[in-house]
């Protein structure tokens, strides 16, 4: 049984919505049978229920539960469960602790979805604001745009009267290509300088949102954006149907808006695991690099069945409801498809 799998759900509204899809003259991607699932949580259709990236998405994940079970509301759980990363001192890829680009300053991408009303905030290239989760959620609720980015994002920040840390750009790229060489010599040239918190919450109510939070490339050309801040590559919430985020090497996933994409699949009726694990096979086979991409993906429904998948071995998934807090091994992608 796939991750969030209820007997009452799965087999006949699959059935039911697979015919209306086919009826309505959509194209379903293949199921392959063979797609590994490791896990059979526990706290599948439990809500409310929080999805994040890698294993240090699970002490954001507690933060935003804690909101949730307390009744605060769920854009409060999203942006406070990402503040828990992005204060993360020891964590080098989200946050002013992040990884600098190639100029050596620290350069961060964040957004944030609601479901209800569709609603979307964005901020690209920040600079020196300890929490652009926060910022992006200004620019959904304060502003009539989506995104700003550089120097108008970190205005605009400030004028919001969000914190603001002055960095040691010097010292930080430093440091940062000190820790570079290091994993360098222990990872035979493999170095993994970049990550980010993709953290989806399904509300007791069936409210579903999101957010995104990275300091993107280590050794990124200054002013590059990567899928995090990019609606429906980095991130995306349907309130009818599910969310999806991303984690990898951001060019990858913005050239085929990966998270939009999973969303669709599971409007189409797939289970958020399926729809990952097909998103990658159908990345892969558009792409010259195929599997060899840096793309991860996690992603929920409205049910409350989740599910993720990813290109990269050492991926892992955190999920979170009043039942359980576990990380989840990365459950692949049946690459023979
Ligand atoms: N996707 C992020 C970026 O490319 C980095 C990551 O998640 O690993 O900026």
């Amino acid at each position: 049984m796939l991750p969030g799998t209820h007997m009452n759900i799965s087999r006949r509204s699959f059935l039911d919505r697979t015919a209306l899809s086919l009826l309505a003259g959509a194209t379903l991607p293949q199921l392959h049978a063979a797609d590994q699932v490791r896990t059979e949580p526990s706290e599948a259709g439990e809500k409310p229920l929080v999805v994040s990236t890698w294993p240090f998405g699970k002490a954001s994940n507690e933060a935003a539960l804690k909101i949730l079970v307390g009744g605060g509301a769920i854009l409060d759980a999203v942006e406070q469960g990402i503040w828990v990363t992005e204060s993360d001192i020891n964590n080098h890829s989200v946050g002013l602790s992040g990884t600098p680009n190639a100029a050596g300053v620290v350069q961060l991408d964040a957004c944030i979805m609601y479901g209800p009303g569709h609603q979307a905030g964005s901020v690209a290239g920040l600079e020196g604001i300890r929490h652009p989760i926060s910022a992006a959620r200004r620019v959904m609720e304060k502003t009539k745009h989506v995104m700003l980015v550089g120097e108008g994002a970190r205005m605009f920040a400030l004028e919001q009267g969000l914190e603001s840390i002055e960095v040691d750009s010097r010292n930080r790229y430093l440091e940062w290509q000190k820790r570079r060489e290091k994993e360098r010599a222990q990872s035979a040239g493999k170095t993994d300088t970049h990550d980010t918190i993709a953290l989806l919450v399904l509300g007791t109510d069936g409210t579903i949102a999101g957010g995104c939070s990275t300091s993107g490339l280590g050794g990124k050309l200054p002013g590059r954006v990567g899928d995090s801040p990019i609606i429906g590559s980095g991130l995306y919430v349907d309130n009818e149907v599910g969310a999806a985020g991303a984690t990898g090497i951001g060019e990858n996933v913005m050239r085929y808006c990966g998270s939009f994409l999973i969303v669709e699949y599971m409007r189409q009726g797939l289970h958020p695991q399926k729809a990952c694990q097909e998103a990658i096979r159908r990345i892969a086979r558009q792409d010259p690099k195929g599997f060899e991409l840096s793309v991860n993906f996690v992603a929920l429904d409205k049910q409350g069945r989740f599910g993720a998948a990813g290109t990269d071995q050492g991926f892992a998934y955190s999920v979170t409801s009043p039942k359980a807090s576990r990380v989840l091994p990365n459950p692949g992608v049946d690459r023979s498809k």
